[in-house]
């Protein structure tokens, strides 16, 4: 069991990545705080950890607002004594093929709420908690567009994981002296609901797969195991970085 007793708290657990993570995490035996904004989808995905004989709590609450991202902190600290490992996760995407001409305000300002604004807020509240349990691992996901002008361009989603991928690293320097980790994650184009809502014709899968070298689309089990490796004390040396789990496509 590589999380045995750490208590660890996830949020967009009602899908993708965040689903898978908080399942694998339980299975390793951590204590679950799942987050999501969808309370079916997040209440869900906590009762198959308990059915599997895991332990977890699920909090119904939106990242990007400063209340309720205390709220989802404490339910852990009250819930289970302790916060070891804080996965920033959730994260919303918009249509594609937006250059700056075509992009919104509108879409600017939800996505960096969310992404940028909801990964913040959750280190605000959560860092001092891993502080009090005497350090920890903070995982924040950002993207393989943060590092290469993906084939079709989403302006403002692009820029807000650039923005995950900066304060993932100014943060790991500023803690690294307290034993708390902090480490991008950033996956490669998924085989979930965040993507394949506009890949939603052969000829567009079939556009984004000539650029991934492995020919194919990542599932979210293959992100939740390296984000098990980045919770877990095999990664004790790990921080700072910017962990590419992407079939290569940064390669290419
Ligand atoms: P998903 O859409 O399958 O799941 C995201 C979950 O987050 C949903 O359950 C949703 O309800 C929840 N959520 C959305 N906004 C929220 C909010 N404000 N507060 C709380 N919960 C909220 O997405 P996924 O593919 O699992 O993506 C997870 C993360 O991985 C995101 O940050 C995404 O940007 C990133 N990512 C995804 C891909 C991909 O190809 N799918 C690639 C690189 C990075």
């Amino acid at each position: 069991m590589r999380l045995k007793d750490k208590v660890a708290l996830i949020t967009g657990v009602g899908s993708g990545i965040g689903r898978e993570s908080a399942l694998l995490f339980a299975q390793e035996g951590a204590k679950v705080v799942g987050v999501d904004l969808n309370p079916e989808a997040g209440e869900k995905t906590r009762q198959e950890i308990l059915q599997a004989g895991g332990q977890a709590l699920f909090v119904q609450a939106d990242v990007s607002r400063a209340a309720e991202a205390e709220r989802m902190v404490k339910a852990a600290e009250e819930g289970f004594g302790r916060l070891d490992i804080l996965f920033n996760n959730a994260g919303i995407s918009h249509a594609q093929d937006d250059d700056a001409i075509h992009t919104t305000e509108e879409v600017w300002d939800l996505t960096f709420q969310v992404n940028v604004k909801g990964v913040f807020l959750g280190c605000k509240y959560g860092i001092p908690a891993l502080r009090r349990a005497g350090g920890g691992s903070v995982i924040n996901t950002a993207s393989f567009v943060a590092l290469l002008g993906a084939a079709t361009p989403q302006l403002a989603y692009t820029a807000s994981k650039g923005a995950v991928l900066a304060m993932s690293r100014e943060l790991a320097v500023i803690h690294a002296r307290e034993g708390i980790r902090v480490n991008a994650l950033c996956p490669g184009p998924l085989e979930t609901e965040l993507l394949m809502k506009y890949l939603n014709t052969p000829e567009k899968r079939q556009r984004r797969l000539v650029h991934i070298p492995m020919g194919r689309f990542g599932q979210a089990k293959e992100i939740a195991r390296a984000a098990l490796y980045l919770a877990s004390d095999e990664s004790s040396f790990v921080t700072g970085s910017t962990f590419l789990v992407d079939g290569g496509i940064t390669a290419a």
